[in-house]
């Protein structure tokens, strides 16, 4: 008999399966598997509209068969089934709205890489198989036909022998080679785990005659040789009810820590579990893990971010990123929404609008149930924002503040108030009538900001002061730009506002009678400084720097860290205490000695990038200057 030719479509993704380089060759089951699973769908429904209530749900399975010597891999089903026509159509061609994309898709050079993501249906079988046997009895009639092909030249239907309806697809799996070992889908263990990892949750049972050993009894004890004996099990190989569709109170939390920790290959428990499930313009169940502490790779590149992604209970994505914003991408997961279609390619996924929708209320899930555990549980909140706040602060920091309003609250920065974590409406809720604007220090350590000099008037006015210590805080800050209308001042950097009216006369008084001095000092000090002036706001300490314009010395910090960066340079300014005696021999030195005034700038700039935490341009300098003085 002629082979009839396979449609130029179906050719072309079938080359792509025979000489397919994947890795994930076995997701060819998954396929399988869902297809029979599908099949059943379609015979009840079509057994239901018909009338026929001859039919039982309990009596639907899907078997899978191995034959080590025959190298055969057989997938079961008793569903719809499909007439001659339909062996033709369905398998001769690929029409279906899924595989078309797929054509799109396949013109592209990322074959290997679309074959992972999505389901490709039928032909991926060529992957594994070198032969491939179709027979099926369609629902309502009393012949059977056979389908078979060995790949390209074609493929070809006669008649075929089953006693009864469905499918039976039968795989000639190929031999192993140097790079494959195609002999493991013929083990039953592997199978198993096969199906417990990508169809555990399909909703008729698959079954497969296992194959144990034991030792018989009576042997191998008392010297006796050890002899085995073999017996056979049908077990039923999935769980069958998706976990995430299990209530409260059918799936304890016990259970769904036991889920989380196989699935997503934690140690510990996960500090939180969200459930949730929407119907209308979306459909879906998610099942969502807030983790305790980060994986080692989280905070590098090689971390991915993504959610498990099912369509009607069939996985189709291990982890779709676009369900998750990176502020997010903590989260561990699954979603299963009954709007997708198996063969969507990720391509399409992307833009799929369905998918968006979803990603978009998991995104406002996520908030919720965050902010729900900082006002419910602190100390649980707490130990998730030790391992997860960083984020945080870079989704606030991220693509131009766009994620600002959902993260402002949800940030934490140690205060000086309480030497504790605080929320932003936190300290707003407790500032003072007239303080004007939210103060922050930068630093290395809580206590490093404490000390620094500028930090004594703020906490003398009795105001609050945020301590930040990671590198991206005062970015993140510099991006809300206002809490609930008030300003951020950096108490290095910024204007401080702390000073009376009389004191700032005073200082502009003081100020333009020691103008020349001034000058002399900077000049002394060349580019180090772009100012030296006077400053009311110094308590104890004779200096302090301070920046000017938009760059602090933290944010010089952090920018001249990372790679590949023009050096950044912050404006200094060299502020002095008109009211610490240090002032006053200034003051003298500049009337006696200007040579030694401009040592003494020296000493008074260097002294201030200590109390900074920043280094000092020539230690073996500053030392000789101050033995010298000494
Ligand atoms: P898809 O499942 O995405 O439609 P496939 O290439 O996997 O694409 O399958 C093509 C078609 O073949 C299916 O749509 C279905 O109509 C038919 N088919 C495949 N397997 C079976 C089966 N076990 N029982 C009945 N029909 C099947």
């Amino acid at each position: 008999m002629a082979l009839k030719q396979f449609r130029a479509q179906s050719k072309r993704l079938m080359d792509l399966m025979i000489n397919s380089i994947y890795t994930h060759k076995e997701i060819f089951l998954r396929e399988l598997i869902s297809n029979a699973s599908d099949a059943i769908d379609k015979l009840y429904y079509h057994a239901l509209e018909r009338g026929d209530t001859g039919l039982n749900r309990d009596d639907f399975f899907i078997r899978i068969d191995l034959n080590k010597e025959a190298r055969t891999l057989i997938v079961t089903d008793n569903g719809v089934g499909m007439t001659r026509e339909e062996l033709d159509d369905n398998l001769g061609t690929i029409a279906k709205s899924g595989s078309l994309e797929f054509k799109q898709d396949a013109e592209s050079k990322e074959d290997v890489d679309i074959i992972g993501q999505f389901g490709v249906g039928f032909y991926s079988a060529f992957m594994v198989a070198d032969q491939v046997i179709v027979e099926s009895r369609a629902y309502g009639t009393e012949e059977t036909y056979r389908w078979e092909s060995k790949g390209l030249e074609g493929y070809q239907i006669k008649a075929g022998s089953l006693d009864q309806r469905g499918t039976v697809i039968t795989l000639h799996i190929k031999p192993d080679s140097e790079d494959e070992h195609y002999s493991e889908f013929l083990d039953q263990y592997r199978i198993r785990e096969l199906v417990k990892r990508y169809s555990d949750y399909i909703r008729y049972p698959i079954r497969m005659e296992m194959q144990h050993s034991h030792l018989k009894e009576g042997t191998g004890v008392d010297g006796k040789e050890p002899e085995y004996e073999t017996h056979f099990e049908v077990e039923t190989l999935n769980s069958m009810i998706p976990i995430w569709k299990k209530s409260k109170t059918e799936a304890s939390d016990e259970e769904m820590n036991g889920f989380y920790k196989e699935k997503f290959h934690d140690w510990q428990d996960p500090l939180r579990v969200i459930r949730t499930s929407t119907e209308g313009a979306a459909t879906y169940s998610a099942l969502l893990f807030v983790p305790q502490t980060a994986p080692m790779d989280y905070y590098t590149r090689d971390y991915e971010k993504g959610l498990q992604l099912y369509a009607s209970g069939v996985l189709i994505m291990e982890k779709c990123a676009d369900l998750l914003p990176d502020c997010f991408s903590f989260v561990k997961g699954l979603v299963d929404s009954q709007d997708l279609s198996l063969n969507i390619s990720r391509e399409m996924l992307q833009h799929d609008r369905q998918l968006k929708l979803i990603a978009t209320r998991l995104e406002k899930k996520i908030a919720s149930e965050l902010a729900s555990m900082l006002q419910n549980d602190r100390d649980k909140y707490e130990t998730f924002f030790k391992a997860f706040g960083l984020q945080l602060k870079y989704g606030l920091y991220e693509g131009y503040g766009e994620k600002k309003d959902e993260l402002k609250d949800l940030v934490l920065f140690q205060s000086s108030q309480e030497q504790k974590l605080v929320t932003l409406k936190e300290y707003v809720s407790r500032m003072k009538d007239d303080q004007p604007a939210i103060y922050y220090g930068c630093g290395e350590t809580a206590q490093r900001i404490l000390s620094l000099p500028q930090a004594e008037a703020v906490r003398e006015k009795g105001y609050e002061l945020l301590l930040l210590t990671d590198n991206v805080d005062e970015f993140a800050l510099k991006m809300l730009d206002k809490y609930e209308d008030k300003e951020f001042k950096n108490i290095s950097a910024d204007e401080l506002d702390l000073e009376t009216e009389a004191e700032k006369e005073q200082t502009k008084e003081k100020s333009e009678a020691n103008k020349e001095m001034l000058a002399a000092m900077k000049e002394a000090l060349g580019d180090k400084v772009k100012e030296v002036r006077l400053s009311a706001k110094l308590k104890t300490h004779p200096v302090c720097l301070s920046t000017d314009g938009a760059i602090s010395t933290e944010m010089e910090k952090v920018l001249n860290a990372m790679p590949a960066q023009e050096k950044i340079h912050a404006q200094r300014v060299l502020e002095i205490n008109p009211d610490h005696p240090v002032f006053e021999r200034l003051i003298g030195l500049y009337a006696t000695d200007r040579e030694k005034l401009g040592v003494y700038a020296g000493i008074l700039y260097d002294l201030a990038l200590l109390i900074e935490g920043l280094p000092i341009e020539d230690p073996a300098d500053f030392s000789r200057k101050l033995c010298d003085i000494i």
